[in-house]
C-alpha cells in the first residue's frame, strides 16, 4: 500500500507493529521512531508583543507580514507592532494556496527584499508561507489564528490548474510559532467549531498511524482532551471575559498539540478521504473533516481498539458511548455540519469518491475496501450514526 509523501512518514523498518500496539500505558516493549522538531513556540495571552524580538532573534530586518484579505486588520496590528522590521504587507492568501498566488508572493517578497515571512492567520496563510520558504528558504514566524496546525508542520501544499500537489520539506517548517488567544477572539463560531474537529482529526489518525509512538500518543491525547473541554466554550457566544480567554488559551493547546501530532506520525483513512473530497469536490477543507471523521473512525473501530479507548477516555463527556458517536455527538454540540449534503458533496459524486479513496491508499489499520467506503460516504452523505 502507497504512502502519499505529506501525511505519511518515512516508512520506518519497526513501524509495522508499533502503530496499534502504542497501548494505552506504555509498557515498555514496543519498538518505536521519534523525531523531534525544533519550532521555537511562545504561548499565552499577549505574546505577540514578543514578535519583533522573535523576528530579530532569526537574524531578520524586513519582515513580509501575510494574510488573507478578510484578516488584513490583524496584519496591520501585527505590522505595527514590528515597526521598521516590516517590509509590507501582502493580503492574497486563499485557500489551498493557487500557484498563481505563490508565485505572486514570492515576487512580492523579492520586490521588497524581504529576509522573513510572518505568516498571520490559519492553514491558507502559514501555506502561503511555506510556499515562499519552499523555493527562497526565507524562514517562517507564524502567529496562528485558527486551529489547523499547519504552523507545527513541514507539510507543504500547491495547488495548479484544481490539482493540489503536497510535500513535506524541513525548509517549510516555521521557525517560531506564536500562540496568543487573543489571535483567536474575531474566529466566528462557524469557522471555529469545524477548525477545532479539523485539529481532532490530526489526533485521532495519531493514535492508530503505522508509525505511532508513545510520545506522540501522549500528545494526541491531550489534544483531543484539550479541543473537546474548551471547544463547546468558544463557540458559546453568551461566553464572555475570563472564561472566554481560558476556553481560546485551551483550544489553542489543543491545536498546537495536534499540529505536533500530524507533524510527528503519518494520517490514515480519514485524511486520504479528505484530501480526495476536497480536492475533487471543492468542499471546505475543516468543514469536510468535521463531518467525515466519526465515519473514518466507525470505519477503523474493530482494527484499532485502543485508539478508540484513547479517543473516547480523550472526549470527557462526549465519550460515554463509543469514540465515533462521541465525535458526532461533539461536533453536533459546535453546532457544525455532520453531513456531506450539507456541505455541498453531490450525491452522484459518491462513486467517484470512493473510486478515488481506494486509489494509492494511505496505510490504515483496517484494509481500505471499495464496498465499505461508498458505503461510509453513503451514511456520511445523509449524516446518520456513524456504523
Ligand atoms: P483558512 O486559513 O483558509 O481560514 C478560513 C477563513 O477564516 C479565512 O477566510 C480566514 O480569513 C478566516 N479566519 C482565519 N482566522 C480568523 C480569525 N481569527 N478571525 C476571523 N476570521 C478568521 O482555514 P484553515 O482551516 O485554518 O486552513 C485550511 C488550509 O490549511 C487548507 O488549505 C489546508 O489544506 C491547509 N492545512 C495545511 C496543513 C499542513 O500541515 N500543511 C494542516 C492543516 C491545514
Amino acid at each position: 500500500m502507497s504512502r502519499s509523501p505529506e501525511m505519511q512518514r518515512s516508512p520506518q523498518a519497526d513501524g509495522a507493529d508499533a502503530g496499534p500496539a502504542a497501548a494505552l500505558a506504555f509498557d515498555g516493549r514496543t519498538r518505536f521512531t521519534y523525531t523531534g522538531f525544533a519550532a521555537r513556540v511562545l504561548f499565552g495571552d499577549g505574546s505577540l508583543a514578543a514578535l519583533p524580538d522573535e523576528v530579530e532573534r532569526l537574524g531578520a530586518r524586513r519582515a513580509l507580514v501575510l494574510c488573507t484579505p478578510e484578516q488584513r486588520e490583524a496584519a496591520e496590528r501585527a505590522a505595527a507592532q514590528l515597526g521598521d522590521r516590516a517590509a509590507g504587507i501582502h493580503d492574497r492568501a486563499a485557500m489551498h494556496v493557487p500557484l498563481e498566488t505563490a508565485i505572486a508572493a514570492r515576487d512580492e517578497a523579492a520586490r521588497l527584499g524581504a529576509d522573513c515571512c510572518v505568516a498571520v492567520g490559519g492553514g491558507s496563510t502559514v501555506g502561503l508561507g511555506k510556499a515562499i520558504a519552499l523555493t527562497s528558504g526565507l524562514p517562517i514566524v507564524a502567529v496562528p489564528s485558527t486551529f489547523a496546525g499547519s504552523e507545527m508542520t513541514a507539510i507543504w501544499g500547491l495547488t495548479e490548474g484544481g490539482v493540489k500537489k503536497t510535500g513535506r520539506d524541513p525548509k517549510v517548517l516555521p521557525r517560531t510559532v506564536i500562540y496568543d488567544p487573543v489571535m483567536l477572539e474575531t474566529l466566528p463560531a462557524k469557522i471555529a467549531g469545524p477548525s477545532g474537529m479539523n485539529a481532532i482529526a490530526h489526533c485521532v489518525e495519531a493514535l492508530y498511524a503505522v508509525d505511532a509512538n508513545p510520545i506522540v500518543s501522549m500528545i494526541a491525547e491531550e489534544g483531543i482532551r484539550a479541543l473537546a473541554e474548551s471547544l463547546p466554550t468558544v463557540i458559546d457566544t453568551a461566553v464572555t471575559g475570563e472564561q472566554r480567554r481560558a476556553a481560546l488559551g485551551l483550544a489553542q493547546y489543543g491545536a498546537w498539540l495536534a499540529g505536533t501530532a500530524l507533524n510527528g506520525v503519518s494520517m490514515a483513512i480519514h485524511h486520504k478521504l479528505c484530501h480526495t473530497l476536497g480536492g475533487s469536490f471543492n468542499l471546505g477543507h475543516a468543514e469536510t473533516h468535521t463531518v467525515v471523521l466519526p465515519y473514518a473512525t466507525a470505519y477503523n473501530r474493530e482494527a484499532a481498539p485502543q485508539a478508540m479507548q484513547r479517543i473516547r477516555r480523550a472526549l470527557g463527556r462526549f465519550g460515554d458511548g463509543d469514540a465515533a458517536t462521541g465525535l458526532q455527538a461533539l461536533a453536533r454540540a459546535l453546532g457544525a455540519p455532520t453531513s456531506l449534503r450539507e456541505i455541498g458533496m453531490p450525491a452522484d459524486g459518491l462513486d467517484r469518491a470512493a473510486d478515488l479513496a481506494v486509489q494509492n491508499p494511505y496505510w490504515n489499520p483496517r484494509p481500505i475496501e471499495r464496498d465499505a467506503i461508498r458505503s461510509m460516504l453513503d451514511d456520511a452523505w445523509h449524516g446518520r450514526a456513524p456504523r
